[in-house]
C-alpha cells in the first residue's frame, strides 16, 4: 500500500474512534442560535458562553450542543447543583 492510501485509512480510523483517540484542549465556537449568535470557548475541560442562560445557570443549549458534537473528546460542562432542578 502506498504512503497515500495508508494515511487516508488511518484518518479514517483516527476520526472513527474519535472519543479515545481525540483530546481536545482549547476552541471557540461561534453558534449561531435562535435568537443571536453565542460564543463557546472551552479551556483544559472548562466551559464558558457569553448567553444569558450560562451567566445565570452555569448551562445552556450552545454549551449542551457542542458537548453533543465532540463526546468524550471534551470534559463534560460541570453543572451546578441547581441547575439540574
Ligand atoms: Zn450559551
Amino acid at each position: 500500500m502506498d504512503s497515500a492510501a495508508s494515511r487516508i485509512i488511518k484518518a479514517k480510523q483516527y476520526a472513527a474512534e474519535r472519543d479515545t483517540r481525540i483530546r481536545v484542549h482549547n476552541f471557540d465556537v461561534e453558534l449561531h442560535g435562535e435568537n443571536a449568535t453565542h460564543f463557546v470557548n472551552y479551556k483544559n475541560g472548562d466551559w464558558k458562553c457569553d448567553c444569558e442562560e450560562f451567566l445565570l445557570r452555569g448551562v445552556c443549549s450552545h454549551i449542551m450542543a457542542m458537548e453533543e458534537i465532540l463526546g468524550d473528546s471534551v470534559e463534560p460542562a460541570m453543572y451546578p447543583v441547581a441547575a439540574q432542578k
